[in-house]
């Protein structure tokens, strides 16, 4: 059985213990390799890896951080359909979805911010001809990425990209459900000569692993995407201690789709918006709100779609909902779609977990569900699901909309539908959400700030944002 390991100072090791955990195959149910099973011995010699390599790292310039990191980036495109094949059997999201979008955007998140640090500048203020300020951005040190496991090499990447092209040495950690691309990543970053400590990679269970990285006094600062209540926690945890936090948290995002929409564009969208990746991204729109006038011609071409997709085997060309990344999140989901049921839902199509063929029988596949009749205030359109579950409500007027759409806790994103661009610019603005898209979805600029607000996080990723957050700013001022 294939051992992943651990990726310190440079090398794949095995965790201190010895310990594994079992690593399975959502579409099967069956462990296919072992995960290291890492403590906070394995997170003292990563700390110390990246403490000893920070000082060469920081020094090293600009330029040459960005050719190795260019020289990962390209050989990640090389190894594109490996690591797609890795990240299907590994989460159960369909292959060519791995193949087409995740993995090269996972290739440009390293080729962004390998070549953005060529263009982080300091300022300079000066105060007419009495004063001068110049600002300077440092790196902070060893700082700690940890990552979920619905878009595994995209969001590990998207966090140590800007960090070690800043100039920091990492000690990130992978969802223990997911760990098989960040081991791949590691052998990568040595082929690419990546030098010893600047990345190093602590595989094992969050409440094990995590709190070590987090309260390690070496650790000065903490980018997290995961849960809302893990984030709370790491909050907690980490905040007495100052160290910077980056909190990247749940969702529970609004689709409003009115009358004046493109209907036929905003149906096939607000699909795909609902269950790409088995609606497991933090960014799916699954509280669909539509205007009353087009409620039931939306509700039957949404529905009419939502039957054609194929649940099936991730590695199947022709499926479009592949399996859900674990029996713990897949009995979640399962138990959610119960509530809606008793909160007095309509199960329109979907509802129940099911096998999409011989080897699949103890997979986790679960229909593409859509419910209707429920409150926008009860619990299954105020909880995030994170799975292939979204609810349709009716609204009437557009301050309805927006009531219904801001009625929620998180706020992360939102995508509005409507020819009108006068009322979607002004949706836009009354909505709270981190993240607006107006007739798309997921259309993504790396340079735009990306967050959310309330609880679905603090900070925002991306750009000079990202580069910020991994940098120290220190004000010189002199008289002249
Ligand atoms: P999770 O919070 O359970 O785990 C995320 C990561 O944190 C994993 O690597 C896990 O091992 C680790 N972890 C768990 N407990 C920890 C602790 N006490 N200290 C430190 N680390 C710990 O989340 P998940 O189930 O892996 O991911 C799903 C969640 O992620 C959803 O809520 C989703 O909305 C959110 N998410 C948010 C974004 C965003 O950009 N806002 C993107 C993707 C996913």
């Amino acid at each position: 059985m294939q051992k992943i390991l651990n990726y310190i100072n440079g090398e794949l090791i095995e965790p201190v213990s010895g310990n594994f955990l079992q690593n399975i195959n959502p579409a099967t149910g069956a462990c296919y390799s072992l995960c290291p099973d890492s403590d906070d011995k394995d997170v003292n010699l990563a700390v110390d890896a990246a403490s000893k390599a920070f000082p060469g790292w920081s020094n090293t310039s600009a330029s040459e951080r960005s050719r190795i990191m260019l020289k990962l980036a390209a050989l990640i495109e090389e190894n594109n359909d490996r690591l797609a094949k890795a990240e299907s059997m590994d989460q159960g999201k369909p292959f060519w979805l791995a193949q087409k979008g995740e993995i090269p955007r996972a290739k440009a998140n390293i080729h962004f911010f390998a070549t953005a640090i060529e263009h982080f500048a300091s300022e300079a203020h000066p105060m007419g001809d009495h004063a001068l300020n110049y600002t300077l951005k440092t790196p902070l040190g060893v700082v700690v990425c940890i990552s979920p496991w619905n878009l595994p090499l995209y969001l590990f990447t998207w966090k140590i990209a800007p960090a070690i092209a800043a100039g920091n040495c990492v000690v990130a950690k992978p969802s223990e459900v997911t760990p098989m691309t960040a081991f791949l990543l590691a052998e990568l970053c040595i082929q690419a000569g990546l030098p010893p400590g600047v990345l190093n990679i602590v595989h094992g269970l969050g409440p094990k692993v995590g709190p070590a990285m987090n309260t390690h006094p070496v650790v000065k600062a903490i980018s997290f995407t995961g849960g809302t209540k893990t984030g709370a926690e790491i909050a907690r945890t980490a905040a007495p201690l100052f160290k910077k936090l980056s909190l990247e948290l749940g969702g529970k995002n609004p689709n409003v789709v009115f009358a004046d929409c493109d209907f036929d564009k905003t149906v096939s969208e607000s699909v795909r918006a609902a269950f790409t990746n088995q609606g497991e991204i933090c960014l799916c729109g699954s509280r669909i709100l539509i205007e009353r006038s087009i409620y039931e011609k939306f509700k039957e071409a949404f529905v009419a779609k939502v039957k054609k997709l194929k649940v099936g085997d991730p590695l199947a060309a022709d499926t479009m909902v592949g399996a859900i990344a674990s029996e713990l999140h897949f009995n979640k989901i399962l138990s959610y779609i119960q509530l809606a049921k008793e909160e007095g839902g309509t199960i329109l199509t979907g509802g129940s977990a099911v096998t999409p063929g011989p080897g699949f029988e103890n997979g986790y596949f679960i229909e593409p569900t859509v419910i209707e009749g429920l409150s926008q205030y009860c619990r299954t359109n105020q909880e995030e699901i994170f799975g292939p579950v979204v609810t349709l409500t009716p609204f009437d007027s557009e301050e309805e909309a927006l009531q219904f759409a801001n009625s929620n806790e998180y706020g992360l994103a939102s995508t509005i539908w409507t020819e009108n661009l006068t009322k979607a610019h002004r949706f836009a603005a009354g909505i709270k959400t981190g993240i607006v898209w107006i007739n798309c979805w997921l259309l993504r600029d790396l340079r735009t700030p990306f967050g959310g607000m309330n609880q679905s996080g603090v900070g925002r990723e991306g750009g000079w944002e990202a580069l910020r957050f991994f940098t120290e700013q220190k004000n010189v001022c002199i008289k002249l």
